[in-house]
């Protein structure tokens, strides 16, 4: 059973209702323990603006989302790179546990998937270099495969600790039981994981059917993943962070009332 002091709003979940104001407000009005802002709600009242509206909440930040998308420009271009740096000095001003990397997907045009997964492994080590030099940990999401071409080409926690073991320190993983529910590996690659390099649990479900790829997302207790059975598996590493609700429903969520939204989740999460 969770409380509501052990959840972090992840900000997409009313992200067509609230700004990070009201995000804020939200979290501490409902007893969330936490908040895992994304990067444009930061950007529209500005950094210095929303590091102090966060660090006064006293909210812990479970991450930022997102950095990545480096195969964006199909190389490895200073855009790209400047854009994560920036991330990370974002991360480091709001005090964020971890930066949520989505990797990128395959480069425009690109039937090349491999070496899609070789530029997201070059900027990866280039901007893990900066995060360290920053005291930033980065935490790689694994995407569900349907994704593999539009969004990340890291599609597995095996996938993920493979490219953590070459990288070295100060890099790891953002479990999300959406992308990974399904993988027959997942106890042995959370295990192989370990408390050090899981960064981040994200919960919602999967509901079934899905009628859209990106934003039919289910509230917990909705769908198929046994979310309870995950975060044993994460929690019994000795991950210790809070349990970040994502949820991107573009057909039943982001329609509600978001005071609402947050009641449901604070619900629901005690049978997670
Ligand atoms: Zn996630």
């Amino acid at each position: 059973m969770l409380s509501a002091d052990r959840l972090s709003l992840n900000t997409a979940t009313v992200k067509e209702q609230w700004n990070l104001e009201q995000c804020v407000e939200g979290c501490l009005r409902h007893g969330f323990g936490g908040i895992a802002p994304w990067r444009n709600l930061i950007h529209d009242i500005g950094l210095k603006k929303s590091a102090k509206l966060i660090r006064d909440s006293g909210l812990e930040v479970s991450g930022l989302c997102r950095g990545g998308w480096f195969t964006a420009e199909g190389s490895l271009t200073p855009a790209v790179l400047d854009d994560n740096r920036r991330a990370v000095d974002e991360a480091a001003a709001i005090g964020a546990k971890c930066l949520v990397m989505v990797v990128g997907g395959l480069a425009d045009q690109s039937k090349d998937i491999a070496s899609a997964r070789q530029m997201v492994e070059e900027g990866l080590a280039i901007t893990l270099e900066y995060a360290r030099e920053n005291q930033v940990s980065i935490a790689i999401e694994p995407l569900h495969p349907m994704y593999a071409a539009d969004r990340a080409c890291v599609n597995t926690m095996r996938q993920t600790l493979d490219l953590c073991d070459r990288l070295g320190e100060g890099i790891g993983a953002a479990v999300d039981v959406y992308h990974v529910w399904w993988d027959p590996e997942l106890q042995d690659q959370i295990k192989r994981a370990g408390k050090n390099r899981l960064k981040a649990f994200h919960i919602c479900d999967w509901l079934v059917p899905t009628q859209d790829m990106l934003t039919d997302r289910g509230m917990m207790g909705d769908g198929v993943i046994d979310i309870s059975g995950i975060r044993a598996m994460v929690e019994g590493e000795g991950f210790d962070g809070l349990n970040e609700v994502e949820i991107f429903s573009a057909l039943n969520w982001w329609k509600r009332d978001a005071d609402e939204v947050m009641q449901v989740i604070i619900e629901r999460a005690k049978n997670c």
